[in-house]
């Protein structure tokens, strides 16, 4: 499950890196997107429920 993603900031296409998530007591292998350039990491699921999250907050605030 390999996307091809561009960083916003910079540009660049994402590579692929395994990373571990914690999650309370339990670790999670996740292959995610990172910028080569500024680092960033790029957890596609995560992201949006994120994204979702943020446009409600900004909705209920308004
Ligand atoms: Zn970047």
């Amino acid at each position: 499950m390999e996307r091809h993603v561009i960083c916003g900031r910079c540009g660049k296409e994402l590579e692929i890196k395994k990373i571990v998530i914690k999650y309370f007591d339990h670790e999670f292998r996740k292959d995610v997107p990172c910028c080569p350039e500024c680092g960033q990491a790029f957890i596609s699921r995560e992201f949006a429920e994120g994204k979702v999250r943020e446009a409600e907050m900004e909705l209920e605030d308004k």
